[in-house]
């Protein structure tokens, strides 16, 4: 049995062994499975070293964790040293361990149009703002940050060249968790309306739930392009997965498996 997971504190919540699994299924790998591994920070480091001989060949990594698995990866992608942090571990067969950061590349696939030379408002500067603002920057967008609390936006900006504010761009990122259990909370939490909501403009929220965020569902109606959390969820599964198989990722079974469970 080759071994995958996710290593998360508190995990149960997560969508990635459906997604996963299905993935797994659909490319014939069934000597394969993909599990969750609830383990508190402190034994992090102890419990990702004993892995490999457990038949682990890699796992992904979410809060609060994935600094950690960055400090303790023997090799780090580019990606994953300049966010300062790893969504994914491999467990390489001459034993070392290999970190990446699939969350900026999640993030950049889905979108239709470049973002090149775009404007982008980028909401939140939390885990995934720092996935985002890297990516943005480096496809070479000129992005403004703003966040709940300033100083956390105006620390990220300074680290990625970016300025802060709250003006909307071509392309609106939300990457705080505004919109995941109250809807109606959206537009007071976020500087944002929706008029500024409008065709021409693309519109992320890497929040998902059943039936769209009223941010997309807003988007959408007003004729902006959007894309969904869900999309972006599969798209960061599906570069893991190709890290660890070899294989080219089976993205509609991912999303199929994991468009059932969104609530
Ligand atoms: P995080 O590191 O905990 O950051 C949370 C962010 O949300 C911070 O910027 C925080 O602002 C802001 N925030 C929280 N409550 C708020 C409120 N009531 N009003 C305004 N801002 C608020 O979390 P994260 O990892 O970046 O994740 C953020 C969201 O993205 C989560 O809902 C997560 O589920 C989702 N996500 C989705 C994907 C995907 O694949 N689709 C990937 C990663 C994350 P302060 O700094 O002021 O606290």
């Amino acid at each position: 049995m080759t071994r995958l997971g996710v290593c998360g504190w508190p995990v149960a919540h997560s969508r990635s062994p459906q997604m996963h699994n299905a993935a797994l299924a659909q490319l014939g790998l069934t000597q394969w499975r993909y599990q969750k591994l609830p383990v508190p920070p402190q034994l992090f480091k102890e419990t990702v070293r004993a892995l490999p001989r457990a038949g682990f060949r890699g796992i992904n990594v979410t809060i609060p964790h994935k600094e950690q698995a960055l400090e303790l990866a023997d090799r780090a992608t580019e990606t994953a040293t300049a966010i300062g942090a790893a969504n994914t571990l491999t467990f390489d067969t001459d034993g070392a361990i290999h970190a990446d950061n699939t969350d900026a590349t999640g993030f950049i696939s889905p979108l239709q149009t470049s973002a090149y030379e775009q404007t982008a408002l980028v909401l939140g500067a939390g885990g995934s703002a720092r996935a985002v603002v890297y990516a943005l920057t480096q496809a070479g967008a000129k992005v403004t940050i703003w966040n709940r609390t300033p100083e956390r936006a105006a620390q990220l900006a300074s680290e990625f060249g970016a300025r802060t504010g709250d003006e909307p761009g071509d392309i609106i990122v939300n990457c705080t968790s505004v919109g995941l259990h109250d809807p109606s909370a959206t537009f007071k939490a976020l500087p944002i309306e929706a008029d500024d909501l409008f065709a021409g403009r693309t519109v992320v929220d890497l929040v998902y739930r059943h039936g769209g965020t009223l941010l997309l569902n807003t988007a959408k109606a007003n004729g902006a392009e959007v894309v969904d959390g869900l999309e972006i969820l599969v798209a960061q599964g599906a570069a893991s997965l190709e890290r660890w198989t070899g294989r080219t990722a089976p993205d509609q079974a991912m999303r199929e498996a994991v468009t059932d469970i969104a609530t």
